[in-house]
């Protein structure tokens, strides 16, 4: 009796010795299930601070300076966060979390001026784990609209909420508010000022006009992220101001899921920056995953397939980021530049800002 009272313990012994260290517990549809995590190396991360017409020429060494600091300081949060295991979800909301901090950017504190001098504020995210999605769209006092997106996805029973709902919304969810006057930057009241200038002198007609000069002048600057965590979750988020001058609570890409910003584990996660409209017609975010998915396109060869083919023949203008299920990362513009910065697991990091520093 004793011999056997020790073989079990040895086969308990053993049995405990095999299990693997990182366990996990999963419900799923009411069953719980123990799943192994096997954490892999590879994760990513990808961000972009708008695209458009950004040249050297009109740079100064100052200002690119502070871009590409911006741009390191976001993107070194959001790889910290997957470095330590955290989920690409939240590492792409804090990532972004800094770029609508800084009035670098069209997306929060340096949010553009619609042409009744307020900012409307517009942001959407994605889980490529589940395909859940949150999103806002002219909201104006929200300081951080990615967070308000993200509680849209994970409290509430819809995808995109806008205007005063949003904002009320918010304040049940106790999102943190500001006073719309939070918002006001010179540079941006005077790109106001100098778009209104323009169309006033033309004679032109005047939707052609708004979108003419707001091509040509504004650095558009909504800013997104797209990462692969450890565990092989994508997400994806963007967040933006809109466009300069922009009317009648005009709504553009950056929340619209499958325009502006897209996930799914099984391709890729992307997000937009560009001419809204274009981009919703092109519905650029969710075409590159299904050129992923049904044609078994790389992540490469779809985003090249829609900014330079799909997008460039309709006339818009903008570009992507993206990061595919295996880590494999993607930048495609059509524009003169584009503020974008990578890390991936090995701790490289690559920042570009012109169209030469691919
Ligand atoms: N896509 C944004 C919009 O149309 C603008 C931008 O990317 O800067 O609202």
């Amino acid at each position: 009796m004793k011999r056997i009272v020790i073989f079990l313990s040895f086969i308990v012994f053993l049995a405990c010795k095999e299990q693997p260290k990182e366990v996990t517990t999963t419900s799923i549809v009411g069953t719980t299930i123990e799943e192994t995590l096997s954490p892999k190396d590879n994760f990513g991360i990808v961000i972009h601070g708008g695209a458009g017409t950004i040249l050297k020429e009109n740079m100064t060494p100052e200002k690119e300076t502070a871009y590409k600091m911006k741009l390191e300081e976001a993107i070194r949060i959001g790889h910290t966060i997957l470095k330590n295991g955290g989920t690409s979800l939240e590492a792409v909301e804090k990532t972004i979390n800094v770029l609508e901090n800084s009035p670098l950017f069209n997306a929060g504190k340096g949010a553009v001026f619609t042409n009744q001098g307020t900012n409307e504020l517009d942001a959407s995210i994605m889980d490529g784990s589940t395909l859940n999605a949150g999103a806002v769209a002219g909201v104006k006092t929200i300081k951080n609209p990615i967070n308000l997106a993200r509680e849209v996805m994970l409290n509430s029973p819809h995808v995109l909420l806008s205007g005063s709902g949003a904002e009320l919304f918010a304040k049940e969810r106790n999102i943190e508010t500001v006073d719309p006057s939070y918002f006001f930057t010179e540079d941006r009241m005077r790109s106001l000022e100098k778009v209104k200038e323009t169309i006033s002198k033309k004679e032109a007609d005047k939707t052609t006009a708004f979108y003419d000069h707001t091509i040509k002048d504004s650095k558009f600057g909504t800013v997104g992220c797209a990462a692969l965590d450890k565990h092989g979750n994508l997400a994806a988020g963007t967040s933006t101001g809109g466009m300069t001058n922009k009317k009648w609570n005009r709504i553009g890409d950056s929340p619209i899921i499958g325009a502006g910003t897209y996930a799914n584990n099984a391709t890729c996660a992307v997000s937009s920056t560009g001419w809204g409209e274009y981009f919703i017609r092109a519905m650029v975010a969710y075409d590159i995953s299904a050129l992923m998915e049904y044609k078994g396109l790389s992540l490469k060869e779809a985003a090249k397939e829609v900014i330079q083919n799909k997008l460039t023949k309709l006339g818009g203008t903008g570009g992507i980021v993206a990061i595919d299920h295996n880590g494999a990362i993607t930048m495609e513009f059509n524009t003169a530049g584009m503020y974008r910065a990578t890390m991936n697991a090995t701790d490289e990091l690559t920042i570009g800002i012109y169209k030469k520093d691919e």
